[in-house]
C-alpha cells in the first residue's frame, strides 16, 4: 500500500487560523481536539442544500470540537462541550464505506479541520476499500490558505460559511476578529481549486463551491457587506446559499439581539439586496426554516 498520508498527531498544531501551537500528544488545543479522534454522528442527512442532499441524503459525519466557537452554535454540544465517541482512523474509514453502502450521494465532513491528521489517512483507506463518493468539506469558513491547499487533491465540494465582514461582530460572536480577513482568502482559494459548480444528471453536485451566509438578527448591514463580497467574486464561480434558519442556541439565548429569530423584514431586506446584486443562481431559504429540528440528534448514531 502506497501511503500518501500517515497519521501524525500534531505536536505544534497550526491546522487552523488560531495557530495555537498545542502539543496535542499532551493536551487538547484551543479547539478542544486532543490526541484521540472524536466523532458524534455519522448518518444520512437531508437538510443540506438540495444539490448536496439529493434524493438519498448526504453522508454526514459530525466531528467534535471546533476552532471557531460561535456563541450561537447549533451544534454546541459537540463543538464546545466535547460530546463524541473516540474512534481511530480505521473505524472512520469503515464509517465512510458504510455511508456509501447506505446510499449517500457524498461524504459530508462537518467541522473537520482539527482532525485532518486522522481524516486524510481514513479517506485514503476508504478509497482502497472501494469508497468512490465525492468529499464535501463543510466548514465555518475560518480556514488557513495552507490547509485549503493541502486539501486540493482530496476535497471535491467546498460548503463554506461566510459569516461576517465586520471584525467587531466576528470578535463578539465568534471570538475571531480576523474572521473576514481569513475567510475571504480561503473562499477565493476554494473557488480557484474546485472550479465552477458541476452536477450529475440528477442535479447532485459533483464539484464546486457553495458559499453560505446565515442572516443573524440585528445584523442586516453586515449581511449586506457579505453580499457585496459574494457579488465581487467571478460570476458563476460558486453558488450562494442564503439562510434564514437562525435559532437562538447555546450562549445566544441570553444575549441581545441574538436571543430572537430574524424577522421577515430583516430577511426580506437581505434577499432583496442579493437579488439587486445579481446573486440569483443559488439557494434562499424560506423564513419558516427557522426550526430546532434542523439540528440532528447527537446520539452517536453510526459511530
Ligand atoms: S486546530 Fe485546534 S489545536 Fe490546531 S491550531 Fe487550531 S485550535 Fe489549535
Amino acid at each position: 500500500m502506497n501511503l500518501l498520508y500517515e497519521l501524525e498527531i500534531p505536536t505544534r498544531c497550526e491546522l487552523c487560523p488560531r495557530r495555537c501551537g498545542a502539543d496535542r500528544t499532551k493536551r487538547p488545543g484551543r479547539c478542544e481536539a486532543g490526541s484521540r479522534l472524536k466523532v458524534a454522528r455519522a448518518a444520512l442527512h437531508f437538510w443540506e442544500e438540495p444539490c448536496i442532499s439529493g434524493s438519498r441524503g448526504s453522508g454526514t459525519v459530525f466531528f467534535s470540537g471546533c476552532s471557531l466557537g460561535c456563541c450561537y452554535c447549533q451544534n454546541w454540544k459537540i463543538s464546545a462541550e466535547g460530546l463524541g465517541k473516540e474512534i481511530d482512523a480505521e473505524r472512520l474509514a469503515r464509517i465512510f464505506c458504510e455511508l456509501q453502502d447506505k446510499g449517500a450521494h457524498n461524504l459530508n465532513l462537518v467541522t473537520p479541520t482539527q482532525w485532518l491528521p486522522w481524516i486524510l489517512p481514513a479517506l485514503q483507506k476508504a478509497r482502497e476499500m472501494g469508497c468512490t463518493l465525492p468529499v464535501v468539506y463543510n466548514t465555518g469558513g475560518y480556514e488557513t490558505e495552507e490547509t485549503v491547499a493541502l486539501l486540493a487533491p482530496v476535497v471535491d465540494i467546498w460548503l463554506s460559511d461566510v459569516k461576517y465582514v465586520s471584525s467587531e461582530l466576528s470578535g463578539r460572536y465568534s471570538d475571531a476578529p480576523d474572521y473576514f480577513e481569513v475567510c475571504q482568502k480561503a473562499a477565493r482559494q476554494m473557488i480557484a481549486q474546485a472550479g465552477p459548480p458541476r452536477f450529475d444528471s440528477d442535479g447532485v453536485m459533483e464539484r464546486g463551491v457553495i458559499l453560505r451566509h446565515l442572516a443573524l438578527p440585528g445584523s442586516v448591514q453586515d449581511s449586506f457587506a457579505v453580499l457585496d463580497f459574494l457579488a465581487s467574486l467571478p460570476e458563476g464561480s460558486f453558488l450562494p446559499s442564503l439562510m434564514s434558519q437562525y435559532t437562538p442556541f447555546y450562549r445566544a439565548k441570553e444575549q441581545k439581539p441574538l436571543n430572537r429569530r430574524i424577522t421577515s423584514y430583516e430577511y426580506d431586506r437581505v434577499i432583496n439586496r442579493a437579488l439587486e446584486l445579481g446573486l440569483c443562481q443559488g439557494y434562499m431559504q424560506q423564513r419558516s426554516s427557522a426550526k430546532e429540528e434542523y439540528t440532528p440528534p447527537f446520539d452517536l448514531e453510526g459511530v
